[in-house]
């Protein structure tokens, strides 16, 4: 007789919270974290509470995968400030620890955005305070602000003129 589970075996711990959910979820109730984590290294779906893979042959450390996501949060939110010396290291330390996650790319992908635009802001401004355009330089300093980004366009004030 194959002995029955009960209903506490069942459930799945959250590596994330440690709370306990029911077996058909995949994502955790308390905290919306994966309940699956899908290995990097072999692709093996391991319980997102194991430390290493299950997959012997592997043991990729699988217990980073919240510590990679604090990091990826850690990296938007300075990129929102533009504090790329923070934001930067964060999402090298989790492009080592977590190969391959296409968020990290995005996330690095952005950041080049963001210096390249500042960069041109830059050169625009020093352009405008020497022909002592000022209150253009005003404008384009103004959308320049982090929180400024995506609604307004910036540094494209002044270009065909
Ligand atoms: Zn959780
Ligand atoms: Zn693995």
């Amino acid at each position: 007789m194959v002995p029955q589970q009960t209903a506490a075996e069942r459930l799945q711990a959250c590596g994330n919270c440690g709370a306990l959910n029911e077996e058909n979820h995949s994502l955790c109730g308390p905290c919306g974290s994966p309940l699956k984590i899908t290995c990097p290294k072999c692709k093996t779906i391991n319980a997102s509470k194991r430390r290493a893979c299950s997959n012997g042959k592997c043991g990729f450390t699988i217990g980073d995968y919240f510590l990679v996501l604090r990091w990826l949060r850690d990296a938007k939110l300075a990129l929102a400030r533009d504090e790329f010396t923070v934001a930067i290291p964060l999402l090298r330390q989790a492009d080592a620890l977590w190969p391959g996650e296409n968020r990290v790319a995005e996330l690095l992908a952005k950041v080049g955005q963001r210096q390249e635009q500042i960069d041109r802001c830059h050169k625009e401004l020093l352009k405008l305070t020497r022909d002592r355009r000022y209150e253009e330089a005003e404008r384009q300093l103004d959308s320049l602000r982090p929180d400024r980004i995506g609604s307004s366009r910036s540094c494209e004030i002044g270009h065909g003129n």
